[in-house]
């Protein structure tokens, strides 16, 4: 049921963008949140009071309770996503091809009902009916991105139509995972969100860089000339538990490194910044994101402003970590920004979100998770084709 300003009447769905639809004032599709809200209570209400497992175990009615798509659910932040997500007693989807993922990220999820894992490229169309997408699916460290740079830029542009496609005819909300590679090496710091920042439109990473821009934009034309209900979240250099130990970002390698002895490599002189947000803070971001009732629909900076050299970074764990590594030097790799630093007003007053972890003690927990790992565990990146 549809008011004239859009919103939904029917209790619990009250959404702006619901999938019900009215010819005349009369409802002619029902809306599907308010209608299965009865089914879903009524299911929670049905289970027997002698179920132990049942015990202690949240109840959630359907005014809660969403169908959720996470494309790339098996990587490093949607695991994390789809983790929450599950927790929260949602209806969770995780789509994944494993292109940079291992499935192990997710498995122990097989377990709970309200999780299911399929297997699909997002470059191919794909038909399901949720209420929220959140679109990660895109390799995202620069070695990753930058082995078969055609399908990286495939990936951003036709995943990105084919969910927008599928928020459309869905009436999903749906969140684009972009990037701080947007503003490429930027001239003005730190980066707000009206910077339109320095890309190289023809370098090795322009396949990340332009494409997660050009997705930017196909998001940006679906609302404004579809209404789709779009999020998009600019995301600052993030690690911790769970990123591949052979993804080559500055985090994973030093760690790995440090425990091994071996020489932590540098590119350039090290005095590039960076500034590192842990997961618990990025996911607790995007989430605030997607929820909002009103938007934001233009992009938000998700990161943590502390700003550190990749030389601080690297005297840090090796410190943290009392290892006997020593500093190896390497060419810089082409485009590689020289600095990065979020502004995130907008996230403050928005979403009245920041971060909470400090770089040591997400580096703390990081590095414990690294100490757990088998590292013969990790493939490298499955060979595909454009
Ligand atoms: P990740 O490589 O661990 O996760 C990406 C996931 O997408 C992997 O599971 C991969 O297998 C999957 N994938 C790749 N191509 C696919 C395709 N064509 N079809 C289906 N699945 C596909 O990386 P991450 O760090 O978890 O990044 C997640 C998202 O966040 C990416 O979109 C990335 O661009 C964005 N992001 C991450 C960071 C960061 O610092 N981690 C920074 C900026 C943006
Ligand atoms: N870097 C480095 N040594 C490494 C890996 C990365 O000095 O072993 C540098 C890299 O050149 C860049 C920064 O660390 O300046 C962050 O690199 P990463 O690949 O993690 O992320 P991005 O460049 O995408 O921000």
């Amino acid at each position: 049921m549809v008011a004239a300003h859009g919103r939904c009447l029917r209790p619990p769905c009250n959404e702006q963008y619901c999938s019900s639809t009215t010819t005349a004032g009369v409802l002619t599709s029902p809306c599907r949140i308010a209608s299965n809200s009865s089914r879903i209570e009524s299911t929670f209400i049905q289970m027997p009071s002698t179920d132990k497992s049942f015990i202690g175990k949240r109840i959630l009615t359907m005014s809660h309770m969403k169908r959720i798509l996470v494309t790339g659910g098996a990587g490093f932040l949607g695991s994390h996503l789809c983790e929450r997500l599950v927790a929260d007693k949602h209806d969770v989807i995780c789509l994944d091809n494993f292109f940079t993922s291992q499935k192990h990220n997710v498995t122990h999820l097989l377990r709970e009902p309200n999780f299911e894992l399929i297997r699909h490229d997002v470059t191919h169309p794909l038909w399901l009916e949720v209420d929220q997408i959140y679109n990660l699916a895109c390799p995202a460290s620069p070695g990753h991105y930058q082995y078969n740079p055609i399908k990286t830029m495939k990936t951003s542009v036709m995943g990105a139509i084919n969910v927008l496609g599928m928020a459309k005819r869905c009436k999903a909300r749906v969140l684009q995972a972009s990037t701080s590679e947007v503003y490429g090496d930027p001239l003005v710091h730190p980066q707000a969100e009206s910077y339109h920042g320095n890309v190289n439109p023809i370098g090795p990473r322009s396949c990340y860089d332009e494409g997660k821009r050009a997705a930017e934009t196909l998001f940006m034309d679906y609302h404004r000339s579809n209404k789709v209900d779009i999020r998009i979240i600019r995301i600052f250099n993030t690690y911790g538990p769970r990123m591949h130990p052979f993804d080559g970002r500055v985090v994973s390698n030093f760690i790995r490194q440090a425990i091994a002895n071996q020489d932590i490599t540098i590119f350039g002189d090290g005095s590039q910044t960076r500034s590192f947000c842990y997961r618990d803070d990025l996911v607790e971001g995007m989430i605030r994101l997607m929820n909002h009732p009103n938007g934001p629909h233009t992009p938000v900076n998700i990161g943590n402003p502390g700003e550190y050299t990749i030389l601080q970074l690297a005297e840090t764990i090796i410190a943290m970590l009392g290892s006997k590594s020593k500093l190896s030097f390497h060419p810089l790799p082409q485009d590689d920004p020289t600095r990065r630093q979020p502004d995130i007003t907008i996230a403050k007053k928005q979403l009245g979100w920041e971060p909470q972890v400090p770089l040591e003690k997400g580096l703390a927990k990081t590095i414990e998770w690294f100490r757990t790992i088998d590292i013969e565990q990790y493939r490298p990146p499955t060979p595909n084709f454009a």
